[in-house]
C-alpha cells in the first residue's frame, strides 16, 4: 500500500457538482485497483461559500487545500452571485487558491480525440493528431506588473500596466516546460515578443540559459503573432508552448478551440515540487486540477454535462502532482475506449452516435477502468 495522498474535493457552482463526483470515483478505482490510498476532503468554494459563509474562499476552504497535496476544483460561478461586488464574486476563489498554494504554472493540454475532430470549426487534415500542451506562466507578467492603474491629468487620463519578469520567475517556469516536455515529444517553442520587448529579451536569455540542463529537449523560439497564425495554420508542428502570462491567456485559448469542445478540455495549475516526509524521497508538487470550462448554468441539474474534462483533469493530477503517470494514462485510455464505442454526452453528439447523461459517461469509464 502506498502512503496516503490527500486530495482537496472543491465541486463548486452548477455542473461542478454533477462532474467532481464522477472524477472522484474514477480516482477510487484506479485507488483499489493499484492498491494507492486517496484521502478525499471536501470544502466550499464560490458561490456555494457565498451563500453559507458569505465568502468565497472561506479560511477553512483555504486551509483545507493548503493542508491537501493536491485540489480537485469543479466550477464557480452562476447568475445567482453576478450582482456582487467584484472583491466578493465567486471567480475570487481561483485567484485566492492560486495565490494561497503558490500555483505559478498553468498547463493546458490541446489533444484531438480522432474521432471528435469534426466538432472542430478546422479542417480535419489540419488538426489530425494534435497534441500540445501551453505552458503558461500564471502570477507574473502585466496583469501583476506594478505600476498600474488609471492616472487623472487636467487633459485627461491614462491608463498604466506593466509587463515584468524577474530571473526567478522565468527559470522556474521554463523548468517546468523543458520538464514536461521530456515526458512528451521533446520540442519547446518559448513564445515571446523579443523584437520589441525589453522584458521579453531577458524572458528569452534566461529560457536560453535553463534549456543548457536539458540538452535532450529541442528548444526553438517564435515571436506571439507568429504563434497565433501558426497555430491555426499548423499546430501538429507543436509539442510544448512556454511563454508568458498574458501571451499564455490568449494563445490557450486559441489551443484549446482547435479540439472544438469545451466540456473535453482539463487544465492544471501547478507550483514547486517538494519531497514529502510521508512518503520518503517522493515528490509531490502541488497543483490545483479543474476543467476549463465554467458552471455551465444553462444545462445544470439536466444530466447533460459532459464529465470527461473533470475525469481527465483527475487524471493530470496523478502525472503532475503525483508521478503516478501509468494510472494517469489508464484513465486517458479508458475515456479513448469510451468514446471508440461511440458513446457521447450532448456537447460532442454526432449523427449515428450513441447519446449517454453525465452519470452514464461516468460510470461507462469506471467500467473501463475496472477491466
Ligand atoms: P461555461 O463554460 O460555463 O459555459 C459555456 C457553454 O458551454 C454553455 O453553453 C455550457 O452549457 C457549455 N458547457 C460548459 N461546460 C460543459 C460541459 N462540461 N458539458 C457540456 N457543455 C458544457 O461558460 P459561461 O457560460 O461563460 O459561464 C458560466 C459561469 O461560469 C459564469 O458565472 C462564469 O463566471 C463561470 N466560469 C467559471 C470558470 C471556472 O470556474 N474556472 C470558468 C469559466 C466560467
Amino acid at each position: 500500500m502506498s502512503p496516503p495522498y490527500r486530495i482537496a474535493v472543491l465541486p463548486g457552482d452548477g455542473i461542478g457538482q454533477e462532474v467532481v463526483p464522477l472524477a472522484v470515483r474514477v480516482l477510487e478505482t484506479v485507488s483499489k485497483k493499484h492498491g494507492l490510498i486517496f484521502e478525499f476532503q471536501e470544502a466550499a468554494v464560490g458561490g456555494q461559500a457565498i451563500d453559507r459563509h458569505g465568502v468565497p474562499l472561506p479560511e477553512e476552504s483555504l486551509s483545507v487545500a493548503r493542508q491537501c497535496d493536491a485540489v480537485l476544483l469543479g466550477a464557480v460561478g452562476g447568475p445567482k452571485w453576478e450582482g456582487l461586488d467584484y472583491s466578493i464574486r465567486p471567480e475570487r476563489a481561483l485567484l485566492g487558491l492560486r495565490e494561497g498554494l503558490g500555483l505559478y504554472a498553468n498547463l493546458r493540454p490541446a489533444k484531438l480525440f480522432p474521432m471528435l475532430a469534426d466538432a472542430s470549426t478546422l479542417k480535419r487534415e489540419v488538426i489530425d493528431g494534435i497534441d500540445l500542451l501551453v505552458v503558461r506562466e500564471l502570477t507574473g507578467g502585466i496583469y501583476f506588473g506594478k505600476p498600474k492603474g488609471i492616472k487623472k491629468y487636467r487633459s485627461g487620463e491614462k491608463g498604466i500596466n506593466t509587463e515584468v519578469y524577474t530571473t526567478k520567475e522565468i527559470s522556474r517556469i521554463a523548468k517546468i516546460a523543458f520538464e514536461s516536455a521530456r515526458k512528451r515529444r521533446r520540442k519547446v517553442t518559448s513564445v515571446d515578443k523579443a523584437n520589441v520587448l525589453e522584458s521579453s529579451e531577458l524572458w528569452r536569455r534566461i529560457v536560453i540559459q535553463i534549456h543548457q540542463t536539458y540538452p535532450d529537449v529541442e528548444l526553438s523560439h517564435m515571436y506571439v503573432d507568429n504563434c497565433a497564425m501558426q497555430l491555426i495554420r499548423d499546430p501538429r508542428q507543436f509539442d510544448v508552448i512556454l511563454t508568458t502570462n498574458m501571451f499564455g491567456d490568449i494563445l490557450s485559448d486559441e489551443a484549446a478551440q482547435l479540439t472544438g469542445s469545451i466540456g473535453m478540455l482539463p487544465s492544471a495549475s501547478v507550483g514547486q515540487a517538494q519531497s514529502s516526509r510521508r512518503r520518503g524521497s517522493g515528490m509531490i508538487r502541488r497543483g490545483l486540477y479543474e476543467p476549463v470550462h465554467g458552471s455551465a448554468p444553462d444545462i445544470v441539474g439536466q444530466d447533460k454535462a459532459n464529465p470527461i474534462a473533470t475525469i481527465l483533469s483527475a487524471a493530470m493530477m496523478l502525472e503532475y502532482s503525483f508521478g503516478l503517470d501509468k494510472s494517469s494514462q489508464e484513465i486517458e485510455a479508458a475515456v479513448l475506449r469510451v468514446l471508440e464505442k461511440d458513446y457521447r454526452t450532448a456537447d460532442i453528439m454526432s449523427v449515428g452516435m450513441k447519446p449517454v447523461g453525465t452519470r452514464e459517461m461516468g460510470n461507462l469509464i469506471v467500467q473501463g477502468i475496472e477491466r
